[in-house]
């Protein structure tokens, strides 16, 4: 179990996270953080990962907090959980060839004896749905669904627990993502991973998440099963998400809600809720009174000062 407990992360004076928990049970079991950009999900996952500091809080691993460990038990640590990055063409070498790069990292981690670096290279790739021969490749001779797939295949040469994909199909036209979804979908069930889903797409979430938390401005402002949430949001930030993917729900299309200017500076944010100056349903409580984020029904959180009018009557709730 992976848990964070009023996790912050500052960066000079901006707080990128401001007091988050989350829970990972053991694997397979996949926690989706969404939300637009700059609302503090891929510093979460970078926090986790141990990649930025925590100023305050905790990330429990198994009931022991890691947040402070170093040297030998961080590189220990760093091996368990494997950051899959968004930018592929960073963390693959140009000159060396695939293959070369996998039996590196099987060998600096002592990962298997040099009598089996290469059927476990030739099994990496297999694993992620990969032909052998791509061995044989350099960067530059691969797609970016093959590249994509290759990021996932070094990061699980060090046989992690848990494993953290920040976007992991942005960057791919539509039939590779798929592709790099059924990798994640097969992995996650042989591999019996736990990990964090950072998108800002919900139809990603939907596919791979069992759990989903969404994030405004550093903070939780809806969480729990995904199906749940998805089906019926309690939260009107997340309501815009959900409308902007119509294939979530083909037969009931949301009405596009569309909102209006960036999110705010997260140096200088909103007064009340942070949503209030974009929020469709605001009302005056809004701009003094910031929503506590607080359960609605088991296992389901969300910090609204109007979720039980738009969780009970969603057409009600569109009027302010
Ligand atoms: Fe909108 Fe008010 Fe709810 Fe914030 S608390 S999301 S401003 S209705």
């Amino acid at each position: 179990m992976l848990r964070t407990h009023d996790l912050r992360v500052d960066f000079a004076n901006v707080q990128a996270v401001a007091g988050v928990d989350i829970e990972l049970p053991e694997g397979p079991f996949g926690l989706g953080l969404v939300g637009e950009s700059g609302s503090g999900k891929t510093t979460i996952g970078r926090a986790v990962a141990r990649l930025v500091d925590a100023a305050d809080g905790s990330i429990e691993v198994d009931g022991r907090d890691i947040t402070r460990i170093t040297g030998s038990e961080l590189r220990s640590y760093r091996r368990r959980v494997q950051m899959v990055f968004q930018d592929i063409d960073g963390v693959l070498t140009p000159r060396m060839k695939v293959g070369t790069a996998l039996a590196e990292v099987l060998t600096v981690h002592h990962i298997v004896p040099r009598t089996e670096i290469r059927a476990t290279v030739t099994q990496l790739l297999t694993d992620v749905g990969l032909d052998p021969e791509l061995a044989q490749r350099r960067p530059h001779e691969l797609s970016g669904g093959q590249k994509q797939r290759i990021t996932i295949a070094r990061a699980l040469a060090v046989r992690p627990r848990t494993l953290i994909f920040d976007e992991p199909t942005s960057a791919l036209d539509v039939t590779v993502q798929n592709l790099v979804l059924e990798t994640i979908e097969q992995i996650r069930a042989e591999h019996e991973l736990n990990y964090l889903l950072i998108s800002h797409n919900l139809a990603v979430v939907q596919r791979l998440c069992e759990q989903v938390a969404v994030l405004y401005l550093g903070r939780i402002v809806e969480s729990g099963p995904t199906n749940q949430i998805l089906r019926r949001p309690a939260h009107p930030y997340t309501l815009a998400l959900r409308s902007a993917v119509p294939t979530l729900d083909p037969q009931h299309p949301d009405e596009r809600i569309v909102l209006h200017g960036p999110p705010p500076d997260a140096a200088n944010p909103p007064s009340g809720c942070a949503f209030h100056p974009r929020c469709p349903l605001a009302i005056d409580i809004c701009s003094t009174q910031q929503p506590p984020l607080q359960q609605i029904t088991p296992g389901r959180q969300v910090a609204c000062h109007r979720s039980k009018e738009l969780l009970t009557d969603p057409k009600r709730a569109r009027t302010p």
